[in-house]
């Protein structure tokens, strides 16, 4: 029989195993296993009875660090191997405000944008809560820094593990482990805009963002299949919707692909569809993926792309690079192995 992952549990949860009395010893057991103990036995403060039965019962899981690379700008990224041999990618990035790791909810992914590394060989398996917790925990430790910030933008559609996302995002803001809060953590979707919805619901204080990467669907279901499924109107209608119902605004991430969706054009096209919303527009230099004809735009592009969109009230930015020496965008390295084995 397959043994539950002792990560999974709330402490809560925790509180109601068999094996876990009293139950105010869940306390100390949640703040253990937040802290990255490898095992039981290593709870140093609770009985050896405890400790003997946690071990027995359940998973502590504990990720194998299979590469790590650092760039000369601080940034880390890592492919931690998991127990069924599975691997995944994060990134630990340092910023002004604080730390930033970027984790992948998904072993793989199945939306098959063209522009992507993660998607390639398809969707292996969902990861648990525990999994995308592990990334947040290891990471920081390995670095030897306190994580302050979250965004869900590594491998993987984090909408199409949904309840094991939620979950994620519970743990790490329990006051109890890492206590990250939810203004500090992004997540972005390709658009699945049911679960959009249901997301609105929980009224998260977490911040969406959408990868748009075009102004018309026509553009769009070229290089996105979920645009596909579901039309750019319902969801932009569904983001509006979610800033109505939690009081956050919505971010847009746009990929400048060069010549294909970076003219003055889209640039006007983009604007009156977002004029008006409090929409933020995050540009995002497109990193060049091995066999794809797609190439990023000039940074001429870029500036007017941006004045453009500033010019109709459209607030924009365009992300800042950071380990760029290491090929920090995620999926590049999981597939780099996935090749190679
Ligand atoms: N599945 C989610 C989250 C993972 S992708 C999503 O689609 O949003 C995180 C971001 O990286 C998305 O905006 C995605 O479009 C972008 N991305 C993927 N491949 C890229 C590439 N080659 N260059 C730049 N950004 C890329």
């Amino acid at each position: 029989m397959d043994k539950p992952y002792l990560k999974d549990f709330t402490e809560e949860e925790l509180k109601t195993l068999p094996e876990i009395t009293p139950a105010y010893r869940a306390r100390q057991v949640f703040a253990w296993l937040h802290r990255g103990v490898g095992s039981a036995a290593e709870m140093t403060d609770l009985p050896k009875s405890l400790r003997e039965a946690l071990d027995a019962h359940y998973v502590i899981s504990k990720p194998a660090m299979l590469r790590r690379q650092i760039s000369s700008d601080g940034t880390r990224k890592y492919l931690w191997g998991l127990a069924d041999g599975n691997c995944v990618e994060t990134v630990l990035m340092h910023y002004a405000h604080g730390v930033s790791v970027c984790v992948s909810t998904q072993a793989g992914c199945r939306m098959g944008c063209v522009f992507c590394a993660s998607t390639k060989n398809g969707l292996a398996r969902n990861l648990l809560p525990s999994e995308i917790l592990d990334q947040v925990i290891f990471s920081g430790l390995d670095a030897g820094v306190r994580v302050s910030h979250i965004v869900l933008m590594g491998t993987g559609e984090p909408l199409d593990n949904y309840d094991n996302v939620l979950r994620f995002l519970k743990l790490v803001g329990a006051p109890g482990g890492l206590h990250i809060g939810a203004r500090n953590i992004s997540l972005s979707t390709s658009g699945l805009v049911d679960q959009i919805d249901r997301l609105a619901r929980e009224h998260l204080q977490i911040t969406l963002s959408v990868s748009l990467h075009a102004p018309n669907d026509t553009l769009r279901r070229q290089i996105m299949p979920v645009a596909r499924a579901w039309p750019m109107e319902r969801l932009l209608a569904s983001c509006g919707a979610y800033f109505e119902e939690t009081g956050r605004r919505v971010s847009y991430e746009y990929i400048m692909i060069r010549g294909f969706n970076d003219t003055p054009a889209c640039a006007r096209e983009l604007a009156a569809k977002l004029a008006g919303t409090g929409a933020h527009v995050n540009m995002i230099r497109l990193n060049d993926i091995a066999e794809s004809p797609l190439k990023p735009s000039t940074p001429e592009a870029v500036r007017t792309f941006q004045q453009i969109l500033q010019s109709s009230g459209v607030n924009a930015t365009v992300r800042r690079r950071l380990g760029a020496d290491i090929d920090a965008a995620c999926g590049q390295l999981r597939k780099k192995q996935l090749d190679t084995h």
